[in-house]
């Protein structure tokens, strides 16, 4: 784990008091989540940058499962817009496991799943002797489960308000009391167009507006699952995204603030087609009756009764056919999920767009899914971005979804917290200053 030059700076300016500054709280441990738990409001580090943009505003839009290839197959006026006046990454790579809650939150964060301790959609928790539930409200309020710190957190702390229509992690209720100014719980009932509408007027408010604004939907994810990523009526979701990000897009300019508005829009992982023809049936080398499997479908997570079982489990799996089965620690480095506490101890990944199932169960009714490898090209998101800050025209590389975080800093001038990302891989997406 890096100590970054600005933190070390931050945490200089501020003394002891600071909770960055306690070895303990800094992420990389992958034991506990981190937690930076303080009320210290740094000071801001651009107020004398005579480039500083600071009256600028950041909006942060997820389009949930939106593969980065979706661009060629469906009309996105507004995407292309977006495209062509400014940055558009070939591809934005999830976190490993490619799923919902792990990569939003390390969005948030810069953190890698095993580090900000949100390691799938429900997952268990040994440090808790609990279990997540992400459709459980409590667990989504509940600090216990959330480390490091979100880029609301982060600005609030120095001074910039923000507002989350809705974002996973943002029903924190932190025990440090910082919260973002505006904020709604998840309801996924919300029409699209109600949730652009209550982001503008957040933006009109004479006094206290945000300058920093999170915005999800839950589509193409919902479509891409139902009836696969090829289908028509994903195009069809696609168009809905586009279209309502036009409402966004022509609000911002209505209001003269398009060009005052870094708009960064992205994914948090694609999806893959699923057929009954690439099914993985486990029974044969795994007794499940000695094991706690939590994860199914692109992904086992495989919790022994005992962990003197560890290596006979793993010696077991290795057989399966379109598989990759590892203890923990020996997973590919390049996943980031080998350390965490909350990681399993045993995993089976399968290749993409096969599904490892149980004799009982077979083929679920899923006809899309994700939660592969990042590097499955269809495991990989979008990443779109306009503004004053950014360059028109840049063209960056397939970039990791960690360093999103320290480019969100970036785009609202303040001191990014500790996080395993870096501002250089976006570097090319900047405006020269
Ligand atoms: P996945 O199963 O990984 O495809 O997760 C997608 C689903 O996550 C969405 O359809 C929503 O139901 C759910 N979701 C997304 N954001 C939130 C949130 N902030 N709180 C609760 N659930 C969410
Ligand atoms: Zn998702
Ligand atoms: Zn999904």
């Amino acid at each position: 784990m890096r100590w970054t030059a600005p933190l070390a700076l931050y945490a200089a300016l501020l003394g002891p008091s600071l909770g960055a500054c306690d070895p303990s709280a800094v992420p990389g441990d992958g034991v506990t989540p981190a937690r930076l738990d303080d009320t210290a409001v740094a000071p801001n580090p651009y107020a004398d940058d005579p480039y500083a943009l600071a009256d600028s505003t950041v909006v942060l839009v997820s389009l949930d499962g939106f593969r980065w290839d979706y661009l060629d197959r469906a009309e996105t006026p507004t995407l292309d817009r977006l495209i062509a006046e400014g940055a558009h990454a070939a591809a934005l790579v999830p976190a490993f496991p490619t799923k919902t809650f792990p990569n939003h939150y390390t969005l948030a964060t810069g953190l890698w799943p095993e580090n900000h301790g949100i390691v799938d959609n429900s997952f268990y928790a040994p440090d808790l002797h609990e279990t997540f539930d992400m459709f459980d409200s409590r667990d989504n309020q509940d600090p216990r489960w959330w480390g490091g710190e979100p880029i609301w957190i982060t600005a609030e702390r120095q001074g910039v308000t923000a507002g989350t229509m809705f974002w996973v992690g943002s029903e924190v209720q932190w025990t440090h009391g910082i919260s973002a100014t505006y904020q709604v719980p998840y309801d996924g009932s919300i029409p699209f167009i109600e949730r652009v509408e209550r982001v503008l007027y957040w933006l009109d408010q004479p006094t206290d507006a945000p300058r920093l604004v999170t915005l999800y939907f839950n589509e193409p994810d919902h479509s891409g699952h139902s009836y696969g990523p090829d289908h028509a009526y994903v195009t069809d979701a696609i168009e809905q995204v586009d279209a309502v990000l036009a409402e966004l897009v022509a609000g911002l300019e209505a209001r003269g603030r398009l060009d005052t508005t870094d708009l960064v829009v992205v994914s948090d992982h694609g999806m893959t087609a699923l057929s009954d023809e690439r099914l993985i049936v486990v029974d044969d080398h795994l007794d499940l009756d000695r094991v706690w499997v939590h994860s199914w479908g692109p992904w086992m997570s495989i919790w022994p009764m005992e962990d003197s079982e560890t290596d006979a489990i793993v010696a077991g799996l290795q057989g399966l056919p379109h598989t990759l089965c590892a203890a923990r620690a020996d997973l590919p480095p390049e996943l980031h999920f080998s350390v965490g506490r909350r990681v399993a101890p045993v995993h089976c990944i399968a290749d993409v767009g096969w599904t490892l199932t149980s004799a009982d169960w077979g083929a679920g009714s899923f006809r899309g899914t994700h939660g592969y490898r990042p590097s499955d090209a269809d495991m990989q998101g979008l990443f779109v971005a306009r503004g004053p800050h950014l360059q028109p025209g840049a063209r960056l590389p397939a970039t990791d979804n960690v360093h999103v975080y320290s480019l969100l800093a970036r785009l609202l001038e303040i001191r990014p917290a500790a996080n395993d990302g870096e501002l250089a891989p976006f570097g090319a997406a900047l405006r020269p200053r």
